[in-house]
């Protein structure tokens, strides 16, 4: 292959970058088809290699940019474009909120099959740095805390992660670790509350000896996701919408604390559950004005669920991990109007005999099964407030709910993830039928 830039091998080629694809990288054509090239940014002329050459499309290597974006930006991270962490710390923050508008614009039209759909601008950070209270490492053979490099399964030494909460930063510097088995550290903080807590997971049925200095918990989870506690407690505390929440070793929790607090004022307000409803003159005199019943699906330790339940005549919380269940219960204690379902939301709805009024729906990435979303719909739940961490599988679901008679009335992106293509969205979708 020629080293002469000018005189480019035929795998090495010139191109104008015109979109922002879906999973973070920018998008031209090569004699009609679609070339991704990670790093770089529409409106861009650049040179890159092709690495991979399938059917449909080729994914590329930037080599160089001959003609930059005025979005292009120095990446302050010395490890960006080698860690596999960030994908976008090369464009400006304001460029970087307006693809995540698009990209959720275009998977609603293209997968949705809805023209125009009402998507807000993102609710972006002031700071967007720092803000991960939760990150996964493996470990390298001296035993430090390693991402792995992008696209493959090399670990690089994170050193000073700019993604990281600074109760956390410090930890992933200098930790070192190594026993028998240990196959991943996660870090985790409570960013309100100042609880630590290192999890060990690992295949190996010895219990490592640690010394610990510091004020923080260790848990080692097992491959069953059984969490001990080596040192301190099994669980730690973090703080959203004004309550204390328990969160142990194996279960989910948002890892952007500032920006979830978004997602839950999101929540209540597309609920329009409104507090004490049927204690209102105007309620009482009609007689007519109930609370509605609520289901949180996929609700964790009860995060959306219990900042709903002052306005709830009900709240099932239904939820699959064990871990994340007994948390919920334990955040549950004491608040009347709320019971904690131990099941996948396909089997809860089947089983469920109540009607719903209000749905909420969090899944992860691959969205609601088939069998789930029309369990769902049986039940003809005026709203769903759904929570969505992947516009694509967002966007499946919400055409198959307007084939049900439902209405696509708002999506309000939410910046959990500054620095990575990932968009979390909230989006309010009723039913047209009405009740
Ligand atoms: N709403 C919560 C959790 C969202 S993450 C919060 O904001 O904190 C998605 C959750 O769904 C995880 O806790 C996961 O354990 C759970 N889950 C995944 N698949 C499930 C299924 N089929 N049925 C029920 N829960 C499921």
């Amino acid at each position: 292959m020629s080293k002469d830039p000018s005189r480019a091998s035929p795998r090495t080629i010139q191109l104008c970058l015109d979109d922002m694809a879906y999973n973070g990288a920018a998008v031209g054509r090569y004699h009609g088809k679609a070339v991704f090239v990670p790093g770089g940014i529409p409106g861009e002329e650049v040179q890159v290699e092709i690495v991979e050459e399938r059917r449909r499309y080729s994914l590329a290597r930037l080599i160089r940019v001959l003609v930059p974006a005025p979005e292009r930006i120095a990446p302050p991270c010395e490890r960006f474009g080698l860690c596999g962490g960030c994908q976008w710390q090369h464009i400006a923050y304001d460029a970087q909120l307006r693809y995540k508008e698009k990209i959720v614009r275009d998977q609603l039209e293209r997968i949705g099959g809805i023209p125009e759909p009402p998507v807000r601008p993102v609710i972006g950070m002031d700071d967007p740095w720092r803000y991960r209270n939760h990150m996964q490492f493996v470990v390298d053979e001296e035993g430090r805390l390693c991402l792995l490099a992008m696209g493959t399964n090399r670990p690089v030494p994170v050193g000073q992660c700019r993604l990281l909460c600074p109760e956390l930063a410090e930890i992933a510097a200098e930790l070192e670790l190594e026993f028998p088995g240990l196959e991943r550290v996660v870090v985790r903080a409570g960013r309100k509350t100042g609880e630590r807590m290192i999890v060990l997971e690992a295949t190996g049925h010895d219990l490592p000896e640690l010394e610990m200095d510091r004020a923080l918990s260790c848990v080692l989870l097992r491959p069953d996701g059984t969490g001990v506690a080596l040192v301190g407690s099994s669980h730690y505390h973090e703080e959203l919408g004004g309550r204390r929440l328990r969160v142990s070793a194996g279960s989910f929790f948002q890892v952007n604390t500032e920006q979830a607090e978004q997602l839950v004022r999101l929540v209540r307000e597309y609920a329009g559950a409104e507090p004490a409803a049927t204690d209102s003159e105007a309620g009482r005199a009609e007689g007519a004005v109930r609370r509605p019943v609520i289901l949180d699906a996929y609700g964790g330790v009860g995060t959306f669920g219990l900042a709903l339940a002052p306005a709830a005549e009900h709240v099932y919380i239904v939820e699959a991990n064990p871990d994340a269940t007994a948390d919920a219960r334990a955040n549950a204690a004491g608040v009347a109007n709320v019971t904690v379902i131990e099941a996948t939301v396909e089997e809860a709805l089947s089983d469920l005999d109540e009607a719903i009024d209000i749905a909420v729906l969090d899944p992860p990435r691959a969205g609601v099964a088939p069998r789930a979303l029309n369990a769902l719909v049986a039940k003809h739940p005026a709203r769903i407030v759904y929570v969505s961490c992947d516009p694509g599988s967002l966007a499946r679901d919400v055409r198959a709910l307007v084939t049900h008679g439902y209405r696509l009335e708002v999506v309000q992106p939410v910046d959990l993830f500054p620095h990575t293509h990932h968009v979390e969205t909230v989006s309010l979708i009723v039913s047209d039928a009405g009740r």
